[in-house]
């Protein structure tokens, strides 16, 4: 970290206990769990007498500043485990932290009466943390694991200069605007329900745009050669076992019986592709084998993390595993982050993409030289690219290390999209083998990919990204056509099937407004492209067309020409 990130660090931190020092004076019997400083500001979770409300925020902080302005001293201190046990009597979750630290010290922050168990990293008093807000109450558990006691957290954020802060309340106004919920109820693209919480309902006009996506994806894949397969949503508990997902990934997959036997809705499409790989022996010359599948997983996350369609519980993913001998692996990945390139550039998205390698975490299984191979291998690829990217010291799967790609929603909050991975674990669980050119078994080295990762999460993010109004290519409704009376209706709907015959996405107005009221409308819901008949139009058969974003109207263009120009348009 520089200094204004540890600068601001320590302020947020401070900011979590003044959170809590605010909470205790305002309902005192409220017992403390933990807060921690996030990407976005910092949070603390309680485990209240009374149900916090938003109302109750602004008291809360108005206490916040009160208690700043007190400019108390923020001091740390080291005492011995049985002395803070007894400080914090009754509060079960700080006895339980406290037990946890391996020391026979633990550190205790102070200011005023207000006491937290913490290891450090403050600002002097509290008189420096000025420039705050509290953003949201929300549920959540101890520990994360809903089996615990629910708790309640208020989360909030805190910069160093009120100008930061301001820059901050301007883009959460803004991204309000452009909220993908928001927007997508707007344009009628998804819902979701409490039927089926984190499982998203596409509407119609939300499929079109995944089915563009997967058309995209689909095309990109089949021109470098991958083979489309699709594999169970259910498989039987022995293979998560083998795969060691059971062991590891458990408390967020969903179990079923079936015949007295479990089975597990799957979480990834990994062992799937591997059960279509091994189900007959393969040579060498079937090498790289590029298998790719539109896999819905499910996989179990907290109510309390959910967020449209950025954090959902079932979602597809653009899932391809390769199978390769290790002198192939710098072709693959180069493939693979060319293949990345192109689809972001696609979108209009490449310059807010932020690549990272995650290399060899503390506990991992594989050889040294084999996970030395996969992270050259995957730096190979990002620099042949000049692609930029971080290293995340220690964040790599236990199997493998991979590059990640992160994208930012209207908040600057980054989400995962795209992740490369480079596995040595599964091919041996599974004993995956091709038969080499010297006529013996040999282990492939497994790739997986995910390019948009998950398909709803990237498109929520696109959602945001273009504030609703997509390019032509990928809009939802690509033309509407406006008669300006009932006269034209029957014209109207000539042109209708002549666009819908070619593909294109096409609506006709049948409100009966006046062209006004219906050019406001298309462009309210952010429709590219408008036609408009009137009387001229059907007597020449030509017909009008208006842009999304104004510019003048261009007229007489006849039924011939209007093809072939939106298909030039669909190509930019
Ligand atoms: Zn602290
Ligand atoms: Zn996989």
């Amino acid at each position: 970290m520089n200094d204004r990130a540890q600068q601001l660090h320590n302020l947020r931190h401070s900011a979590a206990h003044l959170l809590a020092h605010a909470v205790l004076e305002l309902y005192p019997e409220t017992i403390l769990t933990i807060g921690p400083v996030t990407d976005e500001g910092f949070f603390y979770d309680f485990l209240p007498t009374t149900t916090f409300k938003d109302e109750d925020l602004k008291k809360i902080e108005d206490k916040m500043h009160e208690i700043a302005q007190r400019n108390l001293p923020i001091t740390q201190t080291e005492m011995s485990k049985e002395d803070a046990i007894k400080l914090f009597a009754n509060n079960p979750y700080k006895f339980e932290l406290i037990t946890n630290i391996p020391d026979t010290m633990v550190g205790i922050s102070r200011q005023g009466s207000f006491a937290d168990l913490c290891r450090g990293g403050h600002v002097a008093h509290t008189g420096e943390i000025k420039h705050f807000k509290l953003l949201a109450t929300s549920g959540s558990y101890w520990r994360a694991d809903r089996s615990n006691q629910a708790l309640q957290r208020i989360s909030g954020t805190a910069f160093l200069t009120a100008e930061d802060l301001a820059e901050f309340e301007k883009l959460k106004e803004e991204a309000l605007l452009y909220d993908h919920r928001k927007l997508g109820r707007q344009m009628d693209l998804f819902s979701i329900s409490d039927f089926a919480p984190g499982f998203p309902f596409f509407h119609p006009k939300g499929r079109a745009v995944l089915n563009t996506m997967i058309a995209f994806m689909r095309d990109l894949q089949q021109k470098h050669h991958y083979q489309e397969v699709s594999t169970p949503v259910m498989l039987n508990d022995e293979l998560w076992k083998t795969s060691g997902h059971y062991y590891f990934y458990k408390d967020n997959m969903y179990f079923a019986e079936v015949e007295g036997t479990s089975f597990a809705v799957k979480p990834m499409n990994c062992p799937g592709s591997i059960l279509i790989f091994n189900s007959r022996p393969r040579s060498y010359r079937e090498l790289p084998f590029r298998m790719s599948e539109f896999g819905n997983v499910v996989r179990h996350e907290l109510s309390g993390v959910l967020h449209g369609l950025l954090r959902v519980r079932g979602f597809t993913q653009d899932d391809a595993h390769t199978y390769c001998s290790e002198a192939q692996l710098d072709d693959e990945l180069l493939l693979i982050i060319n293949i990345i390139k192109t689809l972001f550039a696609r979108f209009g998205v490449d310059s807010t993409m932020k690549f990272a390698i995650a290399t060899r975490p503390a506990k991992s299984i594989g050889t040294d030289r084999q996970w030395e191979m996969g992270t050259e291998a995957l730096k190979k690829a990002l620099d042949a690219c000049g692609q930029p990217y971080t290293i995340k010291e220690g964040e790599g799967a236990f199997y493998g290390p991979k590059i990640e790609v992160g994208m930012q929603d209207s908040m600057k909050r980054s989400w995962q999209c795209s992740t490369v991975q480079v596995d040595f674990a599964l091919p041996e669980r599974f004993d995956v083998a091709f038969i080499n050119t010297k006529g013996e078994r040999e282990q492939p080295i497994m790739i997986h990919q995910a390019l948009y990762g998950s398909m709803e999460r990237f498109f929520g993010i696109l959602i945001e990204h273009y504030k609703g109004a997509f390019p032509f290519w990928l809009a939802p409704v690509q033309v509407r056509i406006l008669p300006i009376t009932d006269a034209q209706k029957e014209y109207a709907q000539e042109i209708y099937e002549l666009l819908r015959t070619n593909g294109f996405r096409t609506e006709i107005d049948n409100s009966g407004d006046p062209l006004s009221g219906q050019i406001k409308s298309a462009q309210g819901e952010r429709v590219p492209l408008m036609i408009v008949i009137g009387k001229k139009e059907v007597e020449a058969r030509t017909l009008t067309i208006r842009h999304r974003d104004g510019g003048a109207q261009e007229s007489g263009i006849t039924l011939d020409t209007i093809v072939p120009m939106l298909q030039k348009l669909a190509a930019q």
